[in-house]
């Protein structure tokens, strides 16, 4: 026997289950050996041995059941006191559970990453009794000064209406503003001391602005969510509210209400560095009573604040999706503001929805969690149609000021124009195949029964797809070179340009190009294929020189061309840069920048340059969805919407609901000022109605014609996913993986008797990433729980699978590239 290994005799009273923290699913059981007294209680980290070594884990408990073979002790209790409650940490095992992943990974990655060796939380360090405070001189209130860091800072202390701010607060928000600050404390701009904490957290009746009396549609909601607040009980509710029409507002409000009855509040906003001015609005109102988290900390802020959290000293967080996983002691309320947003869905590792998770953790804690957004996505709004969620609007802007007016201009019209006023380009226009189709409003026929996996099903559907695709010509040889420099500003645009232009005001141009620059449509009717199974996109595989679906595998012969009219599919290919340079020749005295991932750099140069437009520095921005969020632009009197297709083609069956949700937020950029705004969306397909309702501003339109066709088709919210992903270095390695576990899958299903379908296997989208060979298979079920099984059946087929090849679910799966 070695280091105290037992030889599997029942010893009662003193077993613990461990989550540990390495790839495993279960919880092992580990005896507490009478030296270390008592068993942890749940929630406290704990040395263990592990196959040779030694790992750290999580007390789950007292182990029920016979101690099994090999029990081994635990070596060493980390903590003095449990780092999760236990609605926290019942949050994070339902997590583990619902998303396949190891819990002891899943508890260890809802610590702030700086959390290392012991920590006792009753003895954290007490946040600075002496902190250095910072104010505006008068001279600094309409100071006019040159670096964009300490206009940054200028600005931020001007959004506080507070007269004096910690320092710590300020390099919370912005980490590298100390050399700012000391130039402007030179400069007389500002005063910088030291003192001991001399001041209550802000109470909005001291700091000078009157506090707001809420509008009628505020003041309704205020009331159910107050209510629900009071009575400490479990209530979800979608806050849906055009952009300015004071949503914002009702959060502090409802959070005040939380905080006077002595309990915590939790809001996730998505990537909060973009947004200084929201980061502002919540210290102004709740001072030191917020602990900030997001992704720009370093690791020991976060640590700090996941402590003053963890201690009830401040009792709102407010913070990115990882955020769900804060500390809050006894939460009154969780926000999720502009709940349809991608980034509250984690996308490698731990794939958990932290939106969704929101609406566990109220169930958990008994309080109401507010949702709240201008586009909710189509589960939020069916869950709220279906009366699971209480529904409050706020239908009006806050100063009534009008939605601006969107005009559409039909690229299919123009490109006569954009042919003569670029000769050299319309050459360079060749036939080539649809690349991909969208579900179309006429609506996607309802799919087959049964798509489950075989070879025959394999061929029975190419035969099919070949006849019913009869009337095609042979596809002939084709270059995949994008037509990089296809011009993307049409007349109207460009004269609506030069008008802002000659008014002195900005425009926005917006160009999505987010997982590809390339793609394929027919320029006479603007209809792109789409699988006849699945109703979203077909996409060119290139090795096959064919069609293929990336859902069900379907594929089909390249057409030169269009299926619906017989016109000529033409293959466009542009990004941001192309159509900048395209710019500056059209309007070579205007100033222009560029903003995307590979411009923008870091975090601070993001806000930096988004600042700077906002101070009117720059004509024109362009840019991908980076200048869709956050700020504020007064001076912004146009918006531009290059090519409303690129979202709209996406092989993904939510393409035409993020294409809305992108156009209406673009939209909701121009004309924030005086003067009315004005949008310009360019698209080939001006009766996609993700682009036609937007011009309306009727979401309601919009979501119910969606909701219909995703019915139709068999797409949540009327389904549940999993999508299955198989990755591996070697092409047909990871084919024949991906074929063995989706026959599990199949075999599984047909245990299971529950109408669960099958799609795939089939090359995803993004077929060839980073190295890496990636097929996927889609499990597609009534409920959530129907799929358990099946989802277990992959992941045993996975563990035997060799040759360096990855198997990853994705439950509620919401990338499908
Ligand atoms: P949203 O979050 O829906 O975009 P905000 O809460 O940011 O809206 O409100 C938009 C603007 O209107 C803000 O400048 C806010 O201060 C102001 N505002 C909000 N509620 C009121 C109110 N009841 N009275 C006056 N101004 C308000
Ligand atoms: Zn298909």
């Amino acid at each position: 026997m070695n280091d105290g290994e037992t030889d599997g005799q029942t010893i009662e009273g003193n077993l613990i289950s461990v989550a540990v923290g390495r790839p495993v699913p279960e919880p092992f059981t580990y005896r507490v050996p009478p030296e270390l007294g008592c068993i942890p209680e749940p929630g406290r980290r704990l040395v263990v041995p592990f196959g040779r070594a030694t790992a750290v884990g999580f007390s789950l408990g007292p182990a029920s059941g016979p101690a099994p073979k090999g029990l081994r002790d635990i070596r060493q209790i980390l903590d003095d006191a449990p780092l999760f409650d236990a609605p926290l940490l019942r949050l994070l095992l339902w997590a583990a559970g619902y998303y396949r992943f190891p819990p002891g990974e899943v508890l260890r990655a809802a610590l702030p990453p700086g959390l290392t060796g012991c920590l006792t939380p009753s003895g954290a360090p007490p946040r600075h009794a002496i902190q250095t405070w910072l104010a505006l001189t008068d001279a600094g209130r309409n100071a006019q000064v040159r670096g964009p860091r300490m206009k940054a800072v200028l600005e931020y202390l001007n959004a506080r209406s507070e007269p004096e701010v910690p320092l710590d607060e300020l390099l919370a928000a912005m980490p590298s503003c100390r050399p700012a600050v000391a130039r402007l404390e030179e400069q007389g701009f500002c005063r910088v001391w030291t003192a001991a904490r001399a001041r209550e957290p802000a109470d909005a009746s001291l700091t000078g602005k009157a506090p707001l009396s809420p509008t009628p549609e505020q003041a309704q909601a205020l009331t159910a969510i107050r209510q629900a607040i009071d009575e400490r009980k479990f209530a979800p509710f979608l806050l849906h509210g055009v952009t300015g029409s004071g949503k914002t507002e009702v959060y502090l409000r409802a959070i005040e209400r939380c905080l006077d009855l002595g309990l915590g509040a939790l809001v996730l906003v998505p990537e909060i560095s973009l947004t200084p001015q929201l980061v502002g609005r919540f210290r102004a109102r709740f001072g030191e009573k917020v602990a900030l988290l997001h992704s720009g900390l370093k690791d020991s802020e976060r640590l700090s604040e996941w402590r003053r959290l963890k201690n009830g000293e401040a009792p709102l967080a407010v913070g990115v999706r990882s955020a769900i996983f804060a500390p809050v002691r006894s939460p009154g309320l969780i926000v999720v503001d502009e709940e349809h947003d991608g980034s509250f869905k984690q996308e490698d590792g731990f794939r958990y929805s932290a939106r969704d998770l929101a609406v566990v953790r109220a169930q958990q804690q008994g309080c109401p969690v507010l949702l709240g957004s201008a586009t909710p996505s189509l589960e939020t709004l069916w869950n709220a149609q279906s009366g699971r969620y209480r529904t409050l609007r706020l239908s009006r802007r806050i100063d009534d000021r009008p939605m601006p007016t969107v005009r559409l201009v039909d690229l299919k019209q123009t490109k006569g124009h954009l042919a003569a006023a670029f000769p050299q380009l319309a050459g360079k226009m060749r036939l080539m195949a649809a690349e991909s189709a969208r579900m179309s409003q006429e609506g996607a026929e309802a799919p087959e029964e049964t798509a489950i996996y075989d070879a025959d099903f394999r061929r029975g559907s190419f035969q099919r797809a070949a006849s019913s695709l009869s009337s095609f010509q042979r596809p002939r040889r084709t270059d995949d070179r994008p037509l990089a420099d296809a011009p993307l500003i049409s007349p109207e645009l460009a004269d609506a340009i030069q008008r802002t232009l000659d008014r002195g005001r900005q425009t926005i141009l917006f160009l999505n190009r987010r997982g590809t620059t390339t793609f394929h449509l027919c320029l006479d009717c603007g209809q792109p294929l789409r699988c006849p199974d699945c109703a979203v996109s077909l996409t060119l595989h290139h090795p096959r020189g064919e069609l293929l679906c990336h859902y069900c595998g379907r594929n089909i012969p390249l057409p030169s061309r269009c299926p619906t009219c017989g016109g000529r599919i033409e293959r466009l290919g542009m990004g941001t840069e192309q159509a900048e340079q395209e710019l500056s020749k059209l309007f070579p005295s205007a100033r222009i920048d560029r903003l995307d991932r590979d411009s923008a750099g870091r975090p601070e140069d993001l806000t930096r340059r988004l600042s700077s437009f906002a101070r009117g520095e720059k004509d024109i921005l362009i840019g991908t969805q980076m200048v869709a969020k956050g700020h504020d632009f007064p001076g912004v009197l146009l918006v531009g919407v290059l090519l409303a297709d690129l979202a709209l083609n996406l092989p993904d069956f939510r393409a035409a609901e993020r294409t809305f949700q992108l156009v209406t937020q673009v939209a909701g950029r121009a004309g924030r000022g005086t003067e009315p705004g004005e949008v310009i969306v360019q698209t080939f397909d001006p009766s996609a109605p993700a682009v036609a309702r937007v011009v309306g501003h009727d979401f309601d339109a919009f979501a119910e014609g969606e909701l219909q066709l995703r019915r139709r088709a068999c797409f949540p919210p009327f389904c549940r996913l999993i999508s299955c992903r198989i990755e591996g270095p070697d092409g047909a390695r990871t084919e024949a993986a991906a074929r063995q576990t989706a026959s599990a899958a199949a075999a599984a299903i047909r245990a299971s008797g529950q109408p669960i379908r099958l799609l795939g296997p089939a090359p995803a989208p993004l077929s060839r990433l980073k190295g890496q060979e990636r097929w996927q298979f889609l499990l597609k079920g009534p409920t959530a729980k129907s799929l358990v099984p099946v989802a277990s059946a992959v992941e045993r087929a996975a563990a035997s699978l060799k040759g360096g090849v990855r198997v990853s679910l994705d439950v509620d799966p919401l990338s499908m590239l």
